[in-house]
């Protein structure tokens, strides 16, 4: 047998992406996949999809919920599978290869979602249906599934004229190039970036777990014995905490800020204000003011103005807590003998100092209690409490990449539920951030389809035979990803449609946000925060000192993160923007909200990948602190019973939100849960902005 040369045509029954999965758990073999597969199956795959939905559009019988929302639901399985294990590989393991493919295929599938919807016969019989409405006697789930149908339908333009259709399917293939394009350019600006740490004195100030996993990342990028900072968060943030080296840190801060900003060829400015200006007209073609306001017409928030609110209402209480914050910073430089105002390069470090002095807690000091392996074990743990899963490590299923690790997740009564696979570790391959992806979707429309869950986070990994140890936000992150992860596999539901995480990007983040509050329990610290090397649990008096702190430098986290969210509101509000400067309008929007400046956005304009790298979070960043009031009010009601795994609570959190996906409108799933409605205060009194905190 001679080796396939790459760009040769591999045929159907040699392609792995196109034959039966077959494999334990049916998973995908990642083994045996190669860049070179997956543009023969995407075509293989989408001729599939195109013959089924012609067959649906051209059904002689009249339309009827089966032979056309369910025949929409079955279709495209081909494309749903090639398509989630291309995705995944692209944001966690990419290559030159994958890049140049992803590229390819974004217009070309955004060409065929346009064709569905735009599909007038197809809209013909989806539209009789919903105005058929209650005669069909569906079920409740059934006429959800139809309702949402007919919204996308109207979203993606079905119903408008001819000339508005053909401009809308041009608008949507150059969003999904602009998409791309814009993620890959940030991915390129950080895997370019390595600020070597080469003398002695270019450490200083630096804990040992920090110099350790510096020295496997310089490893990792060819400098063997040498230490490097890279631009993923879990390398700058504990850098710019402890670095005494002003310079270095001011360094590093400038080149993470930069990302996307860089002059050259991977400079995502024009990208940025380009997809602004064609969502801003694709909303209008639409009927719609501006891209705001149609985003978040089918959301909890439904209009910008409530978002908005929501947003200023924190802002003020937030900014003067922030610029108090910022005064005591300022006291620590002049007391160190200091000259210079306190920089966005200066806030981490000395907030790490005053949190020492007012607390008497370092990171350095928490971070050997946190051990990776430990903190997945905890919330497992709290998932076996609450809904009585449990998680079984295999390895008999190959993975994409040697880091990733899978498990099975088995219900109360010993059934399997879900594979959930684990990515947990920084490379120059990944996208950064942390998300959860699904690599197949619950549903039971033909038998059970079991989920295939991923969570993928960019901790830093430890030396050769060190355990990998986290910071408390990263161990944060590990239970809000995980929190989306049993959204996705506890789901149980019927239509595909509404599977899982398929609800409002200002609910979505609610499962998860509410997960993470288990960590903070001491019950679960005093369980899992054991030290690395000895065993021995976290000191009672270093535990009570870091829940003590939890509330510290609330106003810089509330200030970075809403003023991120200001302009992705405001940018999307532009109801005509035309040849925008992003970054100039940026910085008036940061003007008029008096953002001080010590600190800057979380996310800047030309690097903002929830927002640009595809339309995830667009005019949707405010979703955090929407999805905030429900966490803050709904962990409330496991305290006003004290009991944190309360069972008739779990049982309708289980059945309300984390198995219900989209079957309800987020308000009544939330009410069904906690019994009535949130109330907003409990936002503020999580964050310590409310009432005279001085
Ligand atoms: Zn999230």
């Amino acid at each position: 047998m001679s080796e396939t040369p790459i760009g040769a045509e591999i045929i159907a029954a040699d392609n792995p992406l196109l034959s039966p999965w077959t494999g334990p758990f049916a998973a995908p073999p990642f083994d045996r996949l190669r860049p070179e597969h997956f543009p023969p199956a995407f075509e293989a795959a989408l001729a599939e999809k195109r013959a089924e939905i012609a067959a649906i559009a051209a059904n002689p019988e009249p339309a009827s919920f089966a032979n056309t929302i369910e025949a929409l639901e079955r279709g495209g399985v081909s494309l749903d599978r090639v398509a989630a294990v291309f995705f995944n590989l692209a944001g966690a393991d990419t290559n030159d290869a994958l890049q140049a493919i992803e590229r390819d295929i974004a217009p070309v599938l955004a060409r065929l979602s346009s064709e569905i919807y735009l599909d007038e016969a197809l809209f013909r019989r989806v539209d009789a249906l919903n105005q058929a409405g209650e005669s069909l006697g569906l079920t409740a789930e059934q006429a959800r599934v139809l309702k949402l149908y007919h919204i996308a339908f109207l979203r993606n333009g079905a119903g408008l004229a001819p000339d508005a259709k053909k401009r809308l399917a041009e608008i949507d293939e150059r969003l999904a190039m602009l998409g791309t394009e814009f993620g890959q350019n940030v991915l390129a600006d950080e895997k370019a970036y390595l600020l070597a740490l080469e003398t002695p004195d270019d450490r200083a100030g630096l804990p040992d777990t920090l110099l350790a996993a510096a020295a496997e990342t310089a490893a990792e990028r060819g400098l063997p014995g040498q230490h490097g900072i890279t631009l993923a968060r879990s390398s700058i943030e504990p850098f710019l905490q402890f670095s005494s080296r002003r310079d270095l840190r001011e360094k590093a801060f400038r080149a993470w800020a930069a990302r996307g900003e860089s002059g050259g060829a991977t400079d995502n400015r024009a990208i940025a204000a380009e997809t602004v200006r064609l969502r801003s007209e694709r909303a209008r073609l639409l009927g719609f003011k501006s891209y705001a306001h149609f985003r978040l017409d089918n959301t909890m928030a439904k209009t910008p103005r409530a978002a908005l609110d929501l947003l200023h209402s924190v802002w003020g209480p937030a900014r003067a807590q922030a610029l108090r914050e910022g005064e005591a910073l300022q006291a620590i430089i002049a007391e160190e003998g200091g000259n210079f105002p306190v920089a966005p390069w200066d806030w981490r470090y000395y907030a790490e100092k005053r949190r020492k002095a007012l607390f008497d807690l370092d990171e350095g000091e928490i971070k050997p209690y946190l051990r990776l392996d430990k903190m997945i074990e905890a919330a497992f743990y709290v998932a076996q409490r609450l809904f009585s899963l449990s998680f079984t490590e295999r390895t008999d299923i190959k993975l994409y990449h040697p880091d990733a690790r899978c498990w099975t997740a088995t219900d109360g009564d010993g059934a399997p539920i879900a594979l959930f696979i684990g990515d947990y570790f920084a490379r120059p391959s990944k996208r950064s951030g942390a998300w959860m992806s699904a690599l197949r979707d619950q549903h039971k429309l033909d038998g059970a389809a079991l989920p295939i869950v991923v969570n993928v986070m960019n901790f830093a990994k430890a030396g050769e035979g060190e355990a990998a140890l986290l910071s408390f936000d990263d161990a944060r992150t590990l239970f809000h990803e995980f929190g989306h992860g049993l959204h996705g596999m506890l789901s149980d539901v019927t239509y595909p449609m509404i599977s899982g995480t398929s609800v409002p990007r200002d609910f979505v983040e609610f499962p998860s946000q509410l997960y993470e509050h288990w960590l903070e329990q001491p019950e679960i610290l005093r369980r899992f925060a054991v030290h690395h090397r000895t065993g021995e649990p976290m000191p009672e008096a270093l535990l009570q000192r870091l829940l003590r702190a939890r509330q510290f430098n609330q106003g810089f986290a509330t200030v970075e993160y809403a003023a991120s969210a200001l302009v992705d509101l405001a940018l999307h509000l532009e109801a005509t923007p035309d040849n925008l400067d992003v970054v100039a309008f940026e910085k008036s929007q940061l003007d008029k909200l008096d953002m001080p400046s010590a600190i800057q956005m979380r996310h800047r304009t030309p690097h903002f990948q929830h927002i640009f790298a595809g339309s995830g979070y667009s005019a949707g960043y405010y979703s955090y602190l929407w999805s905030e009031i429900l966490d803050a009010d709904g962990f409330e009601a496991f305290e006003e019973i004290d009991d944190i795994f309360n069972p008739e609570l779990a049982r309708r959190l289980r059945d309300y939100v984390y198995a219900a996906g989209g079957r309800r409108e987020p308000e009544a799933a939330y009410a069904g849960f906690r019994g009535r409605a949130a109330k907003p205060e409990a936002l503020l009194r999580k964050r310590g902005l409310g009432e005279a905190k001085g």
